[in-house]
Order: structure tokens, then sequence, then C-alpha cells
């Protein structure tokens, strides 16, 4: 077997071998291609040089037979008158009848033209010709003398014949000469040259271009060295092929050559008859095949290395993916099986199809106490230990099934036959290809336990047994919710124990615990089963009697009956460790009918009754009665008015007066009050409280702050009046606003008061309370000006440390103190520490609640010198304090 990376080469060998050899095969037939088309064109070639040399003997030797008819004819027409005429007429026709030929001549011995095919041209010298010496010189009748090209003034080149003339004893006598017309040559070369790129010369032996298809090559030498056609000269052979350069154009070329020297016609020279085409123009064909064949064959090679590469790519990765996903899948089965044996919890497995046990872990042998091999192969229906399996296991299913998780609580038998309440947890799993569910169970057994406990403790009495007040809630719902169904009457009564407290604290705690665990019970005796007896507080007790009945009056004196039955049955003597006691109560009853009365009103109203009792003599009962819930009605009818009194703007300040020395005003006390429109002027100290426990003393702080500003403002306008300050009250619920102190400069800018003349009340109860966050607050408005002054000082909790720690102004002794200031010692007392205190602390001090002349000089007499109070004038509305300020 080959290993996997020697399969890995393998692969590239392969595929690189198909490509050398693929490679090979197309560079050889490229080769094989450029060798037959070299070949081919070669053979071509020299055929279209040997069809020119087979038209061009024809008519060289139409020539020669011109000159030799004329040379036959010559001595015959010499003896004749009219020799010159028939001669030049000969040479009319000859020319007119050979092809190609330009001009006949007969010149005599001394190169005198004595007839000519061209008349011009008779009676001109040609001794300078070079034919005409060669002619001469030679002088053989057997030589047909081929000339050189050359070219005249008046004609083009040309190469003529020549043929010599001999006189009767053998001697020079002239010449005839035909000269070759260059443009039948040129046609008859043309008609070869039927490619592109493909020229055809005819070339003298001396290398003078005599004709081509390349005009400018005709009349030009091209015999030079190494030339193609001198190497065709070189040869020695009557045909030749050559390829390369030509070196007067520079241009590759392949070329036949072709001499044409025909044997019968004693030619002293000859001609080279030429066909050549331009390389590139011949191999172009070839090296476009040759080309693309690269292309493709390139293609070809990266298509199949890459496809190589890649494949083997993705095989390496699907390889390590495929031992990766192997090593994941061990791994997370062996996590399972890990997590399963070692799972803190009871955990089993069991098929989802019939229920069947396939696993168990070790917690949930120790839970249920069956051996691992016991329940494996075995329903928990067979083994009995899911009792509610039947109606439990369908829904289980429906949910695994569903793709849920299922979570419950039910209860599992233990091996032994005990029951255990479980948590349970299952999903579904899969166990080699089947469905099962792993099921995890918390054994919740002590927490269900602790829970009934929990129930007993949190609606349950600990000390009577009775349902507490919660239970008694729940109870009274209840009875309301049958009532409202049965149109029955019900009862709620409230039984508080008379003087309770005092046997509490006479004969204890445990004999009060006893007194309570008797009344419970002798309570319980006279209710009938239905009817709820509840303890509700420390000595009360709140029973309810459920339908009683659809009569109201019916209802009311089962009620009476009942609740006397409980007072004669407490009346009677209990047994307190020893001694004995009697016990009384007071009891307050009321009637409901369905949901008409809330439940808090109804143990309102319970209540009420029973305080009424309470209140005209104890150990009794008493009906609710309405009457009784005016007060309470009046009060919330109190608290709806409020709210809507600010802003109906039912509020006005009136400003009382605050003195120095004999009565110079300083300022004033802004004290709010409410105009009721039934009725009339509400004192503050009755809604204060109220706005305060609703939260409206927040809104209406802000308005008492604004409108004591605008006061401020309106005052700073008259100079006499610029000086006086406004001592502003606030409540704590106010100041402990996260933004009492952007609500106190907001009044300020909205109103462009001066920040020095507005001085805010605090009491103690409220310094005391974050005590960190009052400083921050004080600093704050002092650093604008703001004085404070603390209020009714000497009721509250007054510690020097926190005194001391704040930016107070003044303290405002109580009017409590001053009242009494004359006649209670002690009173007179703290008034003079007080004073005392705030000249050690460095504050100012005023008394306020001064009635008369003798309590104002008394404190005037200990240092105190600035007050408030009737002797000086009550709160005034703002008109008549201006009145006052006048006077003052
Ligand atoms: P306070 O701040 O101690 O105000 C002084 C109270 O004593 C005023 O009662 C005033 O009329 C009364 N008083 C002044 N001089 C005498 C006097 O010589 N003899 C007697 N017997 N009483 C005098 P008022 O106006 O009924 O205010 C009661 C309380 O309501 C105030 O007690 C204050 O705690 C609160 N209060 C009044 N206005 C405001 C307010 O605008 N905001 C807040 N938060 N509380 C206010
Ligand atoms: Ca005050
Ligand atoms: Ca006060």
């Amino acid at each position: 077997m080959l290993s996997r990376r020697q399969f890995f080469f393998a692969e590239w060998l392969f595929v690189l071998c198909v490509l050398l050899t693929l490679g090979g095969y197309l560079s050889y037939s490229a080769h094989q291609d450029y060798q037959r088309t070299e070949r081919d064109e070669l053979a071509r070639l020299a055929q279209q040089a040997s069809i020119v040399e087979n038209n061009l003997v024809p008519q060289l030797a139409a020539t020669n037979k011109a000159l030799l008819s004329v040379i036959e004819d010559l001595p015959r027409w010499q003896q004749e008158v009219d020799f010159r005429q028939r001669l030049i007429r000969r040479l009319e026709v000859l020319n007119a009848i050979v092809p190609g030929v330009r001009t006949l001549l007969v010149v005599d011995a001394r190169g005198e033209i004595i007839a000519s095919s061209n008349p011009g041209a008779v009676g001109s010298r040609v001794t300078d010709r070079e034919w005409f010496r060669l002619a001469q010189a030679g002088n053989s009748p057997q030589t047909l003398y081929l000339t050189p090209p050359f070219k005249s003034l008046v004609s083009p080149t040309s190469v003529a014949m020549v043929r010599s003339l001999a006189g009767s004893k053998g001697e020079f006598a002239g010449a005839v000469f035909a000269a070759l017309h260059p443009d039948f040559a040129k046609v008859l070369l043309s008609s070869v040259v039927n490619t592109p790129a493909t020229f055809a010369s005819l070339v003298h032996a001396n290398g003078t271009v005599f004709a081509s298809t390349d005009d400018t090559l005709v009349g030009k030498d091209i015999g030079v060295p190494g030339s193609l056609f001198s190497r065709h000269r070189n040869s020695g052979q009557s045909a030749s092929t050559h390829i390369g350069v030509a070196p007067a154009i520079d241009v590759k070329r392949i070329i036949a050559h072709r001499t044409i020297q025909p044997a019968s016609l004693g030619m002293n020279n000859y001609l080279v008859v030429g066909v050549a085409r331009n390389f590139d123009a011949v191999f172009a064909p070839w090296r476009a095949g040759a080309a693309l064949a690269a292309v493709m064959f390139g293609a070809l090679a990266l298509a199949a290395m890459g496809g190589l590469a890649l494949y083997q790519l993705l095989r390496l990765r699907n390889a390590a993916e495929k031992v990766r996903a192997e090593s994941a899948l061990t791994q997370s089965q062996q996590r399972f099986s890990t997590a399963f044996a070692a799972a803190p919890i009871a955990a089993s497995i069991a098929r989802l199809k019939d229920g069947c046990f396939v696993e168990a872990n070790r917690n949930y042998e120790r839970l249920f106490g069956w051996k691992r091999e016991e329940i494996i192969g075995k329903s928990s229906v067979e083994l009995g230990v899911w009792p509610d399996a039947a109606t439990r296991a369908p829904w289980a299913r429906a949910m695994l099934e569903h793709g849920e998780l299922v979570d419950y609580e039910t209860i599992w038998m233990h091996k032994n036959g005990q029951s255990r309440h479980v948590s349970l947890s299952a999903a579904l799993t899969n166990v080699d290809g089947e469905a099962c569910v792993l099921a995890y169970a918390t054994d919740i057994t002590a927490r269900k336990q602790a829970e009934e406990q929990i129930n007993v403790l949190a609606f349950y009495d600990q000390l009577t047994l009775l349902p507490n007040r919660l239970l008694m809630l729940d109870r009274l719902k209840q009875a309301m919710t049958m009532g409202e169904r049965s149109g029955y009457f019900g009862a709620l009564l409230f039984v508080d124990l008379d003087h309770f407290k005092v046997l509490n604290e006479t004969l204890g705690h445990d004999a009060g615990d006893v007194l309570l665990q008797q009344v419970a019970q002798r309570l319980g005796q006279c209710v009938r089963e239905g009817d709820t007896v509840a303890r509700v507080g420390g000595d009360e007790f709140v029973v309810i009697l459920a339908s009683l009945s659809s009569n109201q009056e019916d209802a009311a004196a089962a009620t009476e009956k009942a609740a006397e039955k409980m007072l004669a049955q407490l009346n009677q003597v209990h047994q307190l460790g020893g001694s004995a006691h009697s016990s009384a109560a007071s009891v307050g009853m009321t009637l409901f009918q369905g949901l008409n009365t809330s439940v808090d009103d109804l143990l309102k109203q319970a209540e009420l009754a029973m305080y009424r009792t309470k209140e005209t003599g104890r150990n009794g009962m008493r009906f609710f009665d309405p009457e009784m819930e005016t007060a309470v009605l009046k009060h919330v009818a109190l608290e709806k008015s409020l709210r809507m009194a600010l802003q109906a703007k039912e509020f006005v300040l009136h400003y009382q007066p605050l003195v120095v020395g004999a009565g110079q005003l300083t300022g004033a006390e802004a004290l709010v009050r409410w105009q009721h429109p039934q009725r009339g002027m509400v004192s503050p100290a009755e809604f204060i409280p109220m706005a305060e426990e609703t939260g409206l003393i927040v809104p209406l702080g802000q308005w008492v702050l604004e409108t004591a500003c605008a006061q401020l403002a309106q005052w700073a306008l008259r100079p006499e009046r610029a000086h006086l300050t406004i001592a502003v009250n606030v409540s704590a619920h106010q100041f402990r606003q996260a933004n009492f102190v952007e609500q106190v400069l907001g009044a300020l800018k909205l109103t462009g008061a001066n920040a020095r003349r507005l001085k805010l009340e605090l009491t103690e109860s409220l310094l005391v309370s974050n005590v960190q966050d009052t400083i921050e607050k004080m600093f704050a408005l002092k650093a604008k000006g703001v004085e404070f002054s603390l209020d009714d000082f000497g009721t509250g909790y007054s510690s020097l440390t926190y005194l001391k720690r704040l930016p107070l102004a003044q303290l405002k002794i109580d009017q409590s103190f001053v009242r009494d200031v004359l006649v209670d010692p002690n009173d007179a007392t703290i008034a003079k520490t007080i004073v005392t205190l705030a000249q050690s602390l460095g504050l100012a001090v005023i008394a306020e609640g001064v009635e008369t002349q003798a309590q104002k000089d008394f404190l005037a007499s200990h240092g105190c010198h600035a007050y408030q109070g009737y002797f000086f004038s009550k709160p005034l509305p703002i008109v008549q304090f201006e009145a006052f300020a006048q006077r003052a």
C-alpha cells in the first residue's frame, strides 16, 4: 500500500508524465509541421521557379531563332538594292511576332546601327557598348551573347541577346541584337506570385536584377557575397533552395533559385530566376497554430495541476475534518458517559417507545435503592416506581417529541416503598440510533417538607395555630366571593382582649401566651365548621362567619348571638399557671354581602366598631355604624379636596411679623392658609400632616416658596421694605427631595428675589436623619446666601454634635417653652439654656409664641431679643401685614 504522502507524489508524477508526454507530442508535431511547411514551401517555390523557367526558355529560344533568321538571310539580302529596307522590314516583323523582344538591331563591323526595329536608332554607333565589344572580341557565330542588364537613356533596364555576324572570309562583320522587354519578364514573374509576401526576380549571372515583381530591386546588384543569390551561384547547381536573410533588405526569406541556360542556345551566360517568400509569411499560420497549441497546452497543464492541487487540498481537509469529527464524536461520547456516570444527581435513560431503562447512574442507585442491573430492560410502570406515570408519561412524551425539554415535579418510589419527591428534567437523546429519554432527577423531598412547614409558618400563627392575617384575608375573600354567588350575608368580627397588656406585664409573657392559646381555643368552639378564627395581632383576633342568612336582620342577629357566646366563653375563668384569671374582650362587628365592600373597608369597619366598644366601657360588642365612618370619610374627603386645592388656588400665605428689641420689624414668617370653599380657613396643623402623607407637600411647599420669594422681590423695590426677610417653613418630605436645592434656587431665579432675604425653617427631626445629605444641601444653599433657622427648638433630639456641623444661622425657641416660661421653672430653664447655647454656638436666637409683655421682658432679660408672637401680631394677610409694617 502506498502511504498517503507517496500517493500524493504519485498523483503529481502521473499528471506531470501525462503533461510531459502531451507536451512532447505537441512540440514534436509542431516541429513536424514546421518542417512540412518548410518543405512544402520550398517545393512550391521551386515549382514556381521552374514555371518561370519553362515559360522563359521558349521565349529565349524564339528570340534566338529571330536572331539566327536575320543572320541567315543577311548575306542574301546584301546583294540586293533594297537591302536596308528589307532588313528593317524583317526586324520590325520579328519585333512584332517574337514575344518579349523590345528592340532588334543590326550593326556593322564599325559599330554603326544599320537597321533597327526602332527607326530612330539607325545611324547611331554602339562601339562603346559592352555587348558590341564582346561580340567583336568573341566573333563566334556559335555563341549567343547574353548581355548584363543595362539601362539607356531611353529604355528601362534590359538584357539583350547578341550574335556576331561573320563576313565572307569569316571576319567580324557586325552583330545582331535583340533587347528583351523587362515588362514581359515581369508579367512572367507575376504569374507565379500568387501568395502574399512572395517575390519573383530574374537575375543576370553577374547578380544584377533584370526584372522583379519588386520594382525596387530592378537594376540592383544582389550578387554580393553572402546573399541568397550568391549562395545559389556558388552552389553550382542549376536549382537550389535557401533560407536566410536577404542582406539588401534585411528580411529573412525562403527562396528557390533556378539557373536558366538552355543548352541548345549556346548562351555564354545565364539568367537566374528566383522565387522567394518572406519567412514570416510562410510560417505565420504555423506560428499561430503552434502558439494556439502552446496556449492550450499551458491552460491544460495549469488546469490539470491546479485541479490536482485543489483536489488534494480538499482531500486533505476532508481527511482532517473527518479525523476531527471522529475525535470530537468519541470525545463527546466519552464526555457524555463520564458526565452521565458522574452526574451529582440521579440520571437515567429510558427508551422513548416503551419506557424501558437502558442506563442508570450511581446516584440513581443511591437515591432509589435499585441496582442498575435490576431495572435495565424494565419500565418504570413494570417496576411500579412512578405512581403517576399513567397521567404524566403521555404528556411528557408528547412534549419531548415536540423537541421540548420537560421539567416537572413528581413522586418516584424508592425500592423500599417510600415515596420521594423529585424534580425531573428530561430531554430526548439518541442512544445507538434509538430515541431515548434522558432524565435527571433531583431529590426535593426535603424541600417539599420544608415548603409545607413554611406554608404553616406563613399562614398560621405559631402560638395558637390559628390562621394568621394572611390566611384570614384569603378566607375573607373566599367568604365574600361565596356570598356574592349565594346572596347570603356574612359577618366579620374584630375581637380585642381587654387589658391584655396589663396581664402580660403582671403575670409575664408565658402566662400571656397561655391565655392567648386558651382564647383561641374557646373562640374556635363558638363557630361552625367553615367559619374562620384567626389571630391577626398580639391580642387581636378576627372571626369570619360565612353564609349566615340572606336576610340582613337575621344575619345580624346570628352574629350578635355568636359574639355573645364568645364573650361568655372568654369571661369564664382561665387557669393560668396556678392562678385563676378572667378575661374580657371588646368585639366590633360588621356584615358583608358579596363583594359590595372591600376587604380593607370591612376590616376598618370592624376595627372601628371594636374601638367604639372600648371607648364605651369594654367587654361588650357593637355593630359597625355608618356614622363611625363619617369621620373617616371626612378625612378622605379632605385629602381629595386638598389635591384639588392647589389647582383651585385655594391657598394663601399669611405673614407673621418678626421683631427685635422694642418691636422693630425685621421680617415675617410665611404661614400657609387654606381657604376651603365650604369649611372656611383650614389650619395648617390639620392639612400639613396630610399633605406630608400624600406627598402633596412637595408642590405645595414649592408654591409657598415661590409666593414668598415673589413677595421679597416686590419689597426689594421699596426702600422701606427692602430689608425685610421672610422665613419659610420646609417640611421633611420636601427637604428630602433630590432636587430640593434646585427647587429653592429655581424659585429665587424665577422671582428675582434676593437669596439673603430668604430664611428656611427646618425642624430638628428633619436634621437627624441622613445628616450627610442635609449638610450638603444646606451648604449648597448657604453658598447662595440663603439662611437657616432651626424651628421648634428644644422639642426634638438636639445634639450638640450636629448643631455644630450644620450651617445654621438661628435657633427658634419653641412656643411650648415660651408659653409657660413664667410659670414653669423647667420651661424657664430650657429657654435660658437655649439662649446660652445659641450664644456659645454663635447663632442668633428668636422666641416664638410670645403673647405677653412679661414673657418678652423675661426673654429679653436673659439675652433673647428677637420675638414672634401674638403679643406683636397674629399672622396677617399681606394687606394687613403691609399696614402693620407701616405702623411699626
Ligand atoms: P410653626 O412653624 O411652629 O409656626 C408657628 C405657629 O405658631 C403658627 O401656627 C402660628 O400661627 C402660631 N403662633 C404664632 N404666634 C403665636 C402665639 O403667640 N400664640 C400661639 N398660640 N400661637 C402662635 P400655624 O400658622 O397654625 O401653623 C402651624 C404649623 O403648620 C407651623 O408651625 C408649621 O409647622 C406648619 N406650617 C405652616 N405653614 C407652613 C408651610 O408653609 N410649610 C410647612 N411645611 N409647614 C407650615
Ligand atoms: Ca415655623
Ligand atoms: Ca415653630
